[in-house]
């Protein structure tokens, strides 16, 4: 009974009874019995939808009313489940409670977050967090960590590993809160965070797991139903069709966006007979909402298939493209959506059946394609069935033979996940974390680093050492050879320069990269270097090879410094590891190798050689994903960029995010080191954020402005902000395309003293042009 739990403040059975809960599931049940209202800590391995996030709740709201009440922290793992989990937790907003989402910039502290009960932030937001020394975590009573399982993850689990080792460390009556997927061994996690341990199998709804094979679906309790596959349709339309004549809505998960994509074009064709005439008048008025967010072929695509009732979603989709198709799943207006698996990881959108369409994804470190883990199959099946809605969920695998039948029975009916494993004891890991860990004050010597490691699950997983100290001694190494750290005896201490990249959250790698770059331009008197040179010998005997040093007996021409272009300075941080990278497609070598040559001389740092292969390929690829830049920097158009490179929108705009993060920081490190570049890596930042040429960056910063518009400004004469605030009304409005409000709103923002549009007749402005 919701009225008898301790700890939590007095109005909250009253509230959870408005919400429909009258009664603890028994999983949450099993979490107070351990106190997670009272202080303990707790590892709570439960499927997915059986209710997590409640518990969530009765321990942050029992740490933030409590008499010593203190601020709750909620680490997720995605940004995009950032600003879901904190509208849900608006709900206590009502009673005093104030809810803050920290996103964004990964070099400040936040100082705003001080006056938040309950704060959500990415576990990378955090790290940076106490790099910054925010303030108020020490004012931390209670933190949770959602889908701890990630920890497993090789990119980006070690930064949750760390960053709750941290923060134990800097608050010791912390409680600790961690939420898992159903795991193996999460009583390894709970020894880990000397929690308690609330390991239970329970499901709101009774999902049955099964193989569709032939014409038939062969469940997991040895039963068979018949389900047919007419000649002209897939397996997966099959299926759609078949839970849409009961009434029920399919979840089908593949491996690419472009397999999402394609499926839910084709899945349109069935799910649109069964539309009644409200629903498509609802889903032609979404199709319209997808085409407002933006003008471009996904956009086209996405609406296209919602108006016939599926959608596909990835994370290539804008923002407002997510949440849009995510609602009107949830409304049961779309019938089909086909999701990667990113859609698993926690983005609350259940239905009747789930299919796993495809069980192999292309791996890129071999080249093939690999099986997912049973722990991610399991997720997604998960989602099957909604507790209330549906009588029962069905989660199905597709089998094309009879042996395969037997091996996805095997493999991931009835398999248990693997256990979760810490990928800390690995250089891009330590090299990063350890750098940060002295920076930070938390260590300050060898022994005393090691010390810090005693804290993470590696240390609780693996009773010898030796590979755990063999990579961190390796990457102190590194360390200081790359002038991050300064050794003194067994002393350890961050240099300036490692304080910077600590604080700017930057892999130390990255900074050498860049630092490296920046120094052989300034060097080399504005000329590029050209193709590499012979290594120098003390730097190959340390085991590293420096750019800089490969470059150092360079002696270029004395001529004056040219400032680097934006394509160099675009190739230079897209050969960062913080970059993700755009593979090269057939024909893309022999493409972008030209282009390589055709402007050898605007590359900060040498370029491999040829017959290295790898890393020529590497730098080839950072060329693609530094013309795709520098096109967006040059106002081509979004839909043309998207074709050219065949990526999504939500991928420009990730791109360019990532860019004008790392060109910041590029900014600070050369501010840092006395270098002449400064001013054009920030116009090659301000350049990439607006979209814009130099002419224009001044126009499309003013909120509300934009590229396309900027150009229509500029074309029409209005060349800057100022100009904005003396320019005739008529010629504003002419080239804002007669919008009056839209033309109020920049004038307003541009700072004009009567923005008023009444009475103003647009100008002909066609034909003006750029005389
Ligand atoms: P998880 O985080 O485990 O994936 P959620 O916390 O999102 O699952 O819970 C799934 C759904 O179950 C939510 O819609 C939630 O409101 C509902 N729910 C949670 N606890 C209860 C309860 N005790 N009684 C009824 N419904 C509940």
């Amino acid at each position: 009974d919701v009225s008898a739990i301790p700890g939590v403040p007095g109005w909250l059975s009253g509230h959870l009874q408005d919400e429909g809960i009258e009664a603890l599931y028994p999983p949450q049940a099993e979490a107070v019995e351990a106190g997670v209202t009272e202080g303990a800590n707790l590892v709570a391995s439960v499927p997915t939808a059986s209710g997590k996030t409640l518990v969530a709740e009765l321990a942050m709201l029992s740490a933030v009313a409590g008499e010593e009440s203190g601020k709750a922290l909620y680490i997720v793992p995605l940004r995009a489940l950032a600003s879901e989990k904190a509208e849900e937790f608006e709900q206590f907003e009502e009673y005093g409670i104030e809810v803050g989402v920290s996103t964004g910039n990964y070099d400040s502290d936040g100082g705003w977050l001080a006056d938040k009960d309950i704060i959500v932030a990415t576990s990378e937001k955090v790290d940076s967090l106490v790099r910054n020394d925010a303030d108020w975590i020490a004012e931390l009573s209670c933190v949770v960590a959602d889908e701890v399982h990630l920890v497993d993850d090789g990119q980006r689990g070690p930064t949750l590993e760390v960053t709750l080792a941290k923060l134990r460390q800097l608050n010791a009556g912390l409680q600790t809160v961690a939420l898992s997927a159903t795991i193996g061994n999460a009583d390894e996690l709970a020894d880990w965070l000397d929690a308690e341990l609330v390991d239970s199998n329970w499901r709101p709804i009774e999902l049955q797991k099964g193989v569709h094979y032939g014409q038939a679906l062969h469940l997991e309790d040895g039963s068979q139903q018949r389900l047919e596959v007419r000649n002209s349709e897939s397996e997966t339309a099959a299926i759609v069709r078949d839970t849409l004549a009961d009434d029920g809505s399919t979840l089908v998960f593949v491996n690419s966006r472009r397999n999402a994509e394609a499926a839910a074009r084709r899945l349109s064709g069935t799910t649109r007979d069964f539309l009644d005439a409200d629903e498509r008048e609802t889903l032609a008025e979404i199709a319209a909402e997808i085409r407002d967010v933006s003008d471009t072929e996904t956009s086209d695509d996405l609406a296209d298939a919602v108006e016939g009732g599926a959608a596909f979603h990835h994370a290539g989709l804008a923002n407002d493209h997510r949440s849009l198709i995510e609602e009107a799943f949830r409304d049961r207006l779309l019938k089909v959506v086909c999701a990667t698996p990113t859609l698993a990881a926690g983005v609350n959108t259940p239905s009747r059946r789930v299919v796993v369409r495809d069980w192999r994804r292309y791996d890129g470190s071999t080249g093939g394609m690999a099986p997912l883990s049973v722990l991610e199959v399991h997720q997604m099946m998960g989602r099957a069935g909604r507790p209330g809605l549906d009588p029962y969920g069905e989660a199905v695998l597709l089998a094309n033979s009879h042996d395969e039948l037997d091996e996805l029975f095997e493999r991931y009916v009835w398999a248990d996940p693997e256990p979760v494993r810490s990928k800390l004891a690995a250089e891009p890991a330590l090299r990063t974390h350890l750098l940060a860990t002295v920076a930070s004050g938390f260590a300050s010597s060898r022994e005393g680093i090691l010390e810090f490691l005693e804290r993470t699950l590696h240390a609780t997983q693996n009773a010898d050492r030796n590979e755990l100290e063999r990579v961190t001694d390796r990457m102190l190494d590194y360390l200081d050879v790359n002038d991050f750290l300064e050794r003194d005896g067994d002393q350890l201490q961050a240099t300036g320069l490692g304080h910077t990249v600590s604080r700017l959250y930057l892999d130390p790698m990255s900074a050498a990269e860049i630092i490296d770059g920046l120094r052989d331009w300034e060097r080399a008197g504005g000329q590029s270097a050209g193709r590499e040179r012979e290594p120098d010998e003390d730097a190959e005997s340390a085991g590293f090879t420096r750019a800089s040093e490969l470059a150092a007996d360079d002696g270029g021409d004395d001529g004056p410094r040219e400032p680097p272009s934006a394509l160099g300075l675009y190739h230079l941080v897209a050969r960062t590891p913080d970059m993700y990278e755009l593979y090269l497609r057939s024909g893309d070598e022999e493409e972008y190798t030209q282009l390589a040559y055709e402007r050898e001389t605007e590359f900060l740092g040498p370029m491999p050689s040829e017959y290295e292969e790898d890393r020529f390929e590497d730098w080839l690829s950072a060329l693609k994903t530094a013309r795709l830049l520098e096109d967006w920097a040059s106002e081509i158009d979004e839909n043309e960029i998207t074709d050219r490179y065949a990526v999504g929108p939500g991928d420009i705009r990730g791109k360019v995010e990532t860019t004008q993060w790392l060109l910041g920081a590029a900014e600070s490190l050369a501010g840092e080191l006395g270098m002449d570049c400064v001013p054009a890596i920030r116009e090659a930042r301000t350049r990439v954020e607006h979209g814009v040429k130099s002419e224009l960056v001044d126009l499309a910063s003013v909120r509300g402005v934009g590229r396309k518009r900027a150009r229509r400004l500029y074309d029409a004469g209005i060349r800057t902000r100022a100009d904005l605030r003396e320019a005739e009304k008529a010629v504003v409005l002419g080239a804002l395309r007669g919008r009056e409000k839209t033309a109020e709103n920049v004038l307003e923002n541009a700072g004009r003293e009567d923005p008023s549009m009444d009475g103003v007749e647009p100008a002909d402005i066609d034909g003006v042009g750029a005389t």
